[in-house]
Order: C-alpha cells, then structure tokens, then sequence
C-alpha cells in the first residue's frame, strides 16, 4: 500500500508532498517532496493516530445514565453505585458488544491504540466463569473486531478499601486473590495471541484494592510490560489513605513500589509540590483523562508545572462518557485556563503551538505507558495514522501546526477522515468501515441490559 498527503506530520516535523509506502503493517518508505504515483491513495492531511492509554469500555454503555442529581451530595460515590447496578447484568456478548462500539468509536476520533483497564472479570454471582479469562477474551474479540491496538491491563482487586478490608458485594465480579490473579494474567496472554501486535501489562486498580504485599507481587508479574493503577483521583481517597497510613496515596506508592518507566499512575490529580517532583523524576507517566475527570468533578492535575518540569504524561478516555481525542487534549489545556486565569497553558514555550506541544506530548506519554513507544511517523514504525478532512472548509487557509490547533480546539472528531491501525485502513469518511453491524449489536446488547 502506499499513501500520498499534501501535508504530513513525520517524526522530524511537518512536510510537504508526502509519499508513505507500507509493508507487513510498518512503515517501509518515506519520500518528501514527491508527486503521487497513479495508483497512490491521495490526502491532504496526515497525523500519527494518538494512543488511548486508559479505558473501562463499558462503561461507554452507561454513558448519559448517570447525569441526574443524588439525593445527597452528588460525587464519584454516587456514580460508582450506578456503575455497580450496570454490571450486575452485563454478560460476555454484552461486554464485546459494547466494547466494540467503544473501539470503533475511539478509532473514528483518531485513537489507535487503546489501553484497556479491565476489572469485570466473573460471572454476575461473583464466581469466576469457566474459563477465568472469559470477559478477557470478549474485550480481545472487540479489539480483533474492530481493529484498534490493545493494550490489555488485567485488573487485580481484592479490597474495598485501605488496609485490605472485604470486599463489598458490588465488587463480586472483580475480586481475586494474587494465586487466581496468575492465572488470568495467563488466560489473558492467551485470549490476545491472535491479535495482531496487542501488549499485556498488569493493573492493581488502587491502592484501596491491593494491600503493600499484594501490590508487589502483581507489579513483579508484569515481567516489564506496563504497570497502571488509578491513584489519589478523590480527596477523599487521599484523606482515607493519610488517616489509614499517615501518607498520601503518591507518597504511600513510592515508599512501597520502583516506580519507574513502566508505571502508568492513571489521574494522580491530588498530589502535592514534593509528590508532583517525584513522578516526574521516576519518567511514570501520568495518565490524565480530562473528561471523565471532569463528569466525576474529581479536580484539576497540576499539569503546567509538571509538564515545566519534565513530566510525562497521556490522556486516556476513562469512562467513555465522551469518546473524543482532540476533546481530550482541549480540555486538558482549558482546565489549566480556567485554573490560572491565562490561554496557552500547556504550550511549553513562547511561539509554541498549544496543540502540537498537547499532541507531541500525548502521543510519546501514551505510547510508553501502553508499551509500544514510536517516534510517530518514520520508517521502521507500526502505520498507525489518521488522516483529516484537509477539504473541509474550516482548514482554509492553514497548516502545519495550525491544522492540529484548529483540529483540536475548533472541530473535534467530525474532522478526522480515515484511520489506519496497523497498515490497514479501519475509519473511512469518518465513519468505521463496519459501524453498520456493530451498531446493530449494540443496539441488542442495550435493549437487553436495560429492559
Ligand atoms: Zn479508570
């Protein structure tokens, strides 16, 4: 296959007349300042597709079902009881369907990697199924299905709460203990074989799940594939863990772990001075998921003096409440506007393009947090690219960095026009190229679970 594109964004910068060949799913040549060979597929604008580095897909199932205000003070407590009832009915075909949706959907927005965080692993009475890595295998199939990259992070769960407490009965389907664990992590290897290039990393969902052992275990059975954990997302996570330990969640992990390169610390938003130093020296990633931050009313990461000071990060869609790559990115940026009363938070230096620097930034963040670093668009790497509608009316006028500026900050989605994974072109005009069945299944899928 090869590709041609007015404008292309290469690992060493913007180009014109850009010819793309690719082999075996890589990039196999990169010419500039070329004309396009009769037989070339023609664009106009070309990106490297962003890596999605956290995600519960199905949770894209329940997106709009938890927008009505509590009785008490509304928060990530309430949402979480409505997340619980969901899943006491959602089956294995359910969660591939809704999982396939999520996918299609993340590859129509330009992600093309996906790092899935998942924790429904048993039958809906709380006892495993049959194979332990049944719900694995649907969230594989999604993938397969779909197309995007998976990143699969098996979920290890055992508590409720700090100090290994029991486990609540909402939590039945996730539950495991480091022996049963092993054996997922194996069923897990084996659901994603087929796939074409997919990771496996490990996931202690939090330090409220995991005790100081358990986390050590888990984190050695990664074998050097990636580590994520969702930690100090709540102020109250944070006080429970001060009250229970006399630390902060941050500082509690690295007294307890070797965080390094291989960590993904999934939002951190409540971290002090000392704790945002020592993420961004361990070269963790931070895995910021603005949207759903947001939807949760969690807080605002202190990104602009983290990003000042070296740190890496990613975005993922968390959630799913809204699956939007560019969407993510504006937020991450509009946040730190609102917090500092200023524009151009995140731009990392005078004449610095916001969008570029955001992109730049989450596309080698994501990419190491999911175990599949590439410098983007250059010889050698995975084609993994996205395309837009340079023939939109909205892009008069622009380029270079101000094609990513305008994609992020004044269209969003309905800009991006084809999306390759792999080599093998999945989104066409916007659209993947098999919404039609997938919607259908969705459809039945959530007629079933919410009759
Ligand atoms: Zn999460």
């Amino acid at each position: 296959m090869a590709l041609w594109c007015e404008q292309a964004w290469l690992a060493e910068g913007w180009r014109n007349n850009v010819r793309l060949s690719v082999e075996n799913g890589r990039i196999s040549s990169v010419e500039i300042d070329v004309s396009a060979a009769p037989r070339d597929e023609r664009h106009t604008v070309l990106l490297p597709a962003l890596p999605n580095l956290h995600s519960h897909a199905f949770q894209r199932g329940m997106a709009g079902l938890a927008e009505t205000a509590g009785a008490s003070d509304d928060s990530f407590w309430t949402w979480r009881e409505v997340m619980y009832r969901f899943v006491d009915r959602l089956d294995p075909d359910g969660m591939e369907a809704i999982a396939a949706l999520a996918y299609a959907e993340m590859l129509e927005s330009g992600f093309g990697r996906v790092g899935e965080f998942h924790y429904l692993h048993h039958d809906v009475d709380g006892r495993p199924y049959g194979d332990v890595a049944t719900m694995a295998q649907a969230i594989a199939a999604a993938a397969g299905e779909t197309g995007i990259g998976l990143t699969l992070l098996p979920v290890f769960y055992a508590h409720s709460g700090f100090g290994g407490t029991t486990p609540m009965h909402g939590q039945r389907r996730f539950i495991n203990d480091v022996s049963r664990f092993a054996n997922l992590l194996e069923g897990v290897r084996e659901a994603v074989a087929g796939l074409d290039d997919a990771v496996v990393g490990v996931a202690p969902h939090s330090l409220r799940a995991a005790t100081a052992e358990e986390l050590v275990d888990v984190a050695a059975m990664a074998a050097g594939a990636p580590i994520h954990i969702h930690i100090a997302e709540q102020v109250p996570e944070v006080e429970a863990c001060l009250a229970w330990s006399g630390k902060r969640p941050v500082e509690w992990l690295f007294d307890h772990a070797d965080v390094g390169t291989d960590w993904c610390l999934v939002h951190a938003t409540h971290v002090t001075d000392a704790e945002r130093l020592m993420v961004a020296a361990s070269g963790a990633v931070v895995g910021l998921c603005p949207i759903t931050e947001a939807n949760l009313g969690d807080g605002l990461f202190p990104a602009r003096e983290f990003l000042a000071e070296g740190g890496r990060y990613g975005v993922g869609s968390d959630s799913n409440v809204e699956i939007d790559a560019a969407a993510e990115l504006r937020l991450l940026e509009y946040g730190q506007r609102l917090l500092h009363r200023g524009r151009n938070q995140l731009a990392g230096g005078a004449a610095k393009s916001t969008g570029a620097s955001l992109y730049r930034g989450a596309f080698a963040g994501g990419g190491q947090a999911l175990g599949r670093s590439t410098s983007g668009i250059a010889m050698g790497e995975a084609a993994d690219l996205v395309s837009l509608k340079g023939g939109d009316p909205f892009f008069a006028g622009r380029s270079g960095d101000s094609l990513i500026d305008s994609w992020i900050f004044g269209g969003g989605a309905r800009l991006v026009d084809c999306v390759w994974r792999g080599g093998v072109k999945r989104v066409e005009g916007g659209r993947h190229i098999d919404r039609d069945a997938i919607d259908a299944r969705y459809r039945a899928a959530m007629a079933k679970l919410l009759a």
